[in-house]
């Protein structure tokens, strides 16, 4: 495929083009070619786009670390991708800035250290595995240094997009006292080929969980055929559907936001008919740092019994609460 005047229209929007040698091979694949290649309407401004989308910064007492939620952290290691994702929501930061200085991930260590009620560490970016191996290896061996550290979760397009930097050694250096699990941002089977496959493989028979999530996107994926090919591919790859994320406010991404009816809809025609250990949650990432919140749909109602409930063929049934007067009557034993 000839990209050159995709890089043209890339460099105008200020984000440039960038694919892997694994997705450059799947360009022609609509699924693919929608989420790399620059459109026209990334140029449209609009007044609802934000610069922070999610509000990485507002929870950001270091550098490069944001402390929204008391038991966890997110540690962006390096700035770097191996794709370029038009509608990143961290595509304003996202670049060639390379790994946090040396000083900046100490002080976002020492903030970890110094607070024993962060339980988890998630390395996120750009794309923590983009660093180095000897640099993974070596962040892992410290955040496995900190005591209270029991978890620490890499979310990552790597497996996919670049298979071949899952390494035996890399993985064997997961294989650690906090658990190393992994969530690989996908969005759909069009992106996985056999080399993503075998990424995974050599992950998962590590004894790293794998977990998945995605961007509901329009024009991309927003069709319950296209989820439901996806979260089954990735349950016979023994990676388990997390979140599907709303697509958030980004400059320049506007075209690529469905409605949350739209997503809602999806969910509900997924619900009852695919294996319930394939449907992620579908949440949105609230601007301005307030938090992540699953969107439904809502099965839940008032009703004359108390409360009415929509079985997934949209019939809905009355239901009650136990009542707990009655049983307070009766005593126990
Ligand atoms: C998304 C996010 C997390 C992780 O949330 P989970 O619901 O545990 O996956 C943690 N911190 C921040 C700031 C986040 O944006
Ligand atoms: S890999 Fe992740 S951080 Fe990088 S451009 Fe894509 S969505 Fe953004």
């Amino acid at each position: 495929m000839n990209i050159a005047h995709h890089q043209d229209l890339a460099e105008t929007t200020g984000f440039p083009l960038r694919v892997s040698a694994a997705m450059a091979a799947r360009l022609d694949m609509p699924g693919v070619a929608a989420q790399f290649l620059p459109d026209g309407r990334e140029l449209v401004v609009s007044d609802l786009a934000l610069v922070d989308p999610i509000g990485d910064e507002v929870h950001s007492p270091v550098k490069g670390l944001t402390h929204r939620y008391p038991d966890r952290v997110i540690l962006r290691a390096t700035l770097t991708c191996a794709v370029h994702c038009r509608f990143c929501f961290r595509r304003e930061v996202v670049g060639d800035a390379g790994p946090l200085a040396e000083a900046d991930l100490a002080a976002a260590l020492d903030y970890v250290a110094a607070r024993p009620a962060i339980r988890e560490v998630i390395l996120t970016g750009g794309d923590p595995l983009m660093l180095s191996e000897r640099r993974i290896i070596g962040l892992l061996e410290r955040i496995a240094a900190i005591p209270h550290v029991d978890l620490i979760r890499l979310h990552s397009r790597i497996p996919v997009v670049s298979p071949e930097r899952i390494t035996p050694a890399l993985v064997k250096a997961m294989d650690l006292r906090p658990a190393v699990w992994m969530v690989l941002h996908v969005n759909h089977a069009d992106e996985i080929g056999v080399e993503a496959e075998g990424a995974l493989a050599r992950l998962v028979k590590g004894g790293v969980p794998v977990l998945s999530q995605s961007v509901l996107l329009r024009g991309a994926n927003d069709a319950p055929e296209i989820l439901e090919a996806l979260f089954r591919k990735l349950l016979m790859l023994r990676v388990k559907p997390y979140y599907l994320h709303h697509a958030d406010l980004v400059r320049g991404g506007e075209h690529f936001r469905t409605t949350i009816a739209e997503g809602q809809a999806i969910m509900a025609a997924l619900r009852g008919k695919i294996s319930g250990t394939a449907l992620p949650q579908y949440v949105i990432d609230l601007p301005g740092g307030h938090g992540k919140v699953p969107l439904g749909p809502d099965y839940l109602a008032a009703g004359p019994k108390g409360h009415r409930i929509r079985d997934p063929q949209g019939v809905w049934h009355d239901y009650a609460d136990p009542d707990r007067g009655l049983l307070r009557a009766v005593k126990s034993g």
